[in-house]
């Protein structure tokens, strides 16, 4: 059977060759990192130095998350980190739902295939992909279960990065990820409710 890293390559070759797949005028940043992680962030999509770099977040809100992945002791290399659009919407513009909904297939397989405990979404785009009723000033910080997973939503680096408020926001709960991800092993120890497939903890829905 093949191995975590032969499935990713496999998965990364059929999105290059995927010709029905919008903003292919753009590279492809399929994601980088320790496929074996427990924790998975996912952005929005590339900017314009993760297109020229092929590589997710490595712009001005890329070396703040590594910033605040140093600043709890990790390492970017010990987690694994991708974006919902595997390619640049033209001058950073909001991804398109249409855009999403073709990418979706294979982020599914990525998770799949990496397996995480936890899935730091990064801001408005990444967190209502996987909680679509959920709002990002309520809600970031969280902890929701999607199934095998948790989800947390966070403030996007680059919102932190116009606003000190939500830089303090952002920093204050990436301290609590630890933390939160000790609550999520517990959580996903527990048996799944029953035709509730999103279950927030503390049953705020
Ligand atoms: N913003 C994102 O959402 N993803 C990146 O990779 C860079 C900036």
């Amino acid at each position: 059977m093949p191995g975590k890293e032969e499935l990713l390559k496999e998965l990364e070759k059929e999105i290059e060759v995927d010709a029905s797949l919008p903003l292919r005028e753009s590279n492809l940043v399929f994601g980088e990192g320790n496929i074996d992680s427990e924790i998975m962030f996912i952005g929005e999509g590339p900017g314009f130095y993760e297109d020229r770099m092929k590589r997710p977040f490595v712009g001005r809100a890329g070396q703040l998350l590594d910033r605040l992945i140093a600043g709890i002791g990790w390492k970017r290399e010990d987690v694994y980190i991708t974006n919902i659009l595997k390619r640049r919407p033209p001058g950073n513009r909001d991804p398109l739902p249409e855009e999403i909904e073709k990418y979706k297939p294979y982020l599914t397989r990525q998770i799949e295939i990496i397996a995480p405990k936890v899935i730091v979404a990064l801001g408005r785009f990444a967190m209502n992909y996987f909680l679509p009723d959920a709002k990002i000033t309520r809600d970031n910080g969280k902890i929701f279960r999607a199934g095998k997973v948790c989800v947390v939503p966070l403030f996007h680096p680059a919102a932190a990065l116009r606003s000190t408020q939500v830089l303090n926001e952002l920093t204050e709960e990436f301290s609590k990820l630890p933390q939160k991800i000790r609550e999520c092993e517990t959580l996903l120890l527990q048996p799944e409710e029953p035709r509730k497939e999103i279950k927030e903890q503390g049953g705020l829905f």
